[in-house]
């Protein structure tokens, strides 16, 4: 299959990539972010040529001038994804093809050009392949692909920048928490607000979580694990965490999250669980859900659960909430069974150990 958009890649092999022996070292224990794979894709954009000049080389930094536009105006994007080892030793994606479609959408808000999906999806592919070796065979690791793209140019003009690269590195991750994960404790942020209306709260930028880390730094303060966010209108309604998105499950067995539309990011987890409950007939509700209501259901034993989902912890039971003057557990303050089952039924589906009603996991090799 050959489209006119996807680009011949450039192999450009690692004169000394990581021994066997240290690689097997560093993915015993990879932790999240911290160890990286030998090779990176790389993709020029200029306005007069388009996408070109693809490659895959050695991992390793890249030199920009002094005044390269994104370290000045933030035209940045990413996305966050993971490829999976099989439980007959191949490779696989989950949703990618969801992935490249939100990283163009990404891209058009911040003026950006998008990569066409095939391309993306071809880089994506290619890496993984290359560095296959990396993909984790231990339980629950999982290789995090980070694709993201910048402006490159040399400009302190403020426009739209005239070129671009384009990126993706790897790096293994371990289970990010052996079974379910451990309970958090949120902080409700007073001061902050993440996205509001017109704004870029549905783009995965950069600029996003720059504009987040202080209230996560004061949330840790408070000894809590993560902010949420309420919205920047009314500050009443609950919206999202950092880099998370929120559920919600009632004693009648319907679950709820904040409706999508211009302040939320789409997560591609949320979606998927959307999906996975409606598929085992949980009444599924998407509308605003105010502060006070959550603590009221929360004490009145209505609400049972709740949840953070991103692809990096998959689900994350929320056990306790915090703000000023506001404290309350939710249902005994450990994970649902709900939650619990959400996240075992997508984790499966993700792993291969489970069917794949929807088409979501494309084989690599
Ligand atoms: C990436 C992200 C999410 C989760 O999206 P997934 O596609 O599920 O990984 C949620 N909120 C924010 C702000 C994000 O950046």
């Amino acid at each position: 299959m050959h489209d006119a958009t996807i680009l011949d890649f450039e192999f450009e092999a690692h004169a000394s990539p990581v021994a066997d022996a240290d690689r097997a070292a560093l993915l015993a224990n990879p932790g999240f972010g911290k160890v990286f794979t030998d090779h990176m894709v790389v993709i020029r954009y200029t306005a007069d040529r388009g996408w070109h000049d693809a490659r895959i080389q050695p991992r390793g930094p890249i030199l920009i001038d002094p005044a390269c536009a994104v370290l000045h105006y933030a035209q940045e994007i990413f996305e966050g994804m993971k490829a999976y080892r099989t439980p007959d030793g191949g490779a696989s994606l989950f949703r990618a093809d969801a992935n490249a479609r939100r990283f163009a959408e990404s891209a058009e808000r911040m003026a950006m050009p998008p990569v066409p999906d095939d391309l993306f999806l071809a880089s994506i592919r290619e890496l993984v392949s290359v560095d296959r070796a990396w993909i984790p065979e231990s339980e629950g690791g999982s290789l995090y692909l980070r694709p993201f793209m910048f402006a490159s140019e040399t400009f302190l003009g403020v426009r739209p920048a005239q070129e671009y690269l384009y990126m993706v590195i790897a790096s293994p991750a371990g289970a990010y928490f052996k079974g379910g994960a451990p309970s958090v404790t949120l902080w409700v942020s007073e001061h902050y607000t993440r996205a509001a209306p017109g704004g870029t709260g549905a783009a995965k930028c950069g600029g996003n979580y720059a504009g987040s880390l202080v209230a996560q730094a004061e949330a840790i303060r408070e000894e809590c694990d993560q902010v949420v966010f309420l919205d920047a209108v009314e500050n009443r309604y609950v919206e999202e965490l950092g880099g998370m998105n929120v559920f919600f499950v009632f004693e009648d067995g319907s679950i709820q999250t904040p409706p999508l539309g211009g302040t939320i990011l789409p997560g591609i987890t949320r979606e998927s669980l959307l999906t996975l409950a409606r598929d085992s007939g949980v009444t599924v509700r998407e509308e605003r859900y105010s502060m006070a209501d959550w603590q009221a259901d929360a004490e009145s034993g209505r609400l049972r659960e709740a949840f953070a989902c991103g692809t990096a912890a998959v689900v994350t039971p929320i056990g306790r909430v915090r703000g000023r003057g506001m404290d309350f557990a939710i249902g005994n303050g450990g994970p649902g069974i709900l939650t619990e089952q959400l996240r075992e039924q997508l984790v499966a589906i993700q792993r291969g150990t489970a069917p794949d009603p929807h088409g979501w996991v494309e084989r690599l090799f």
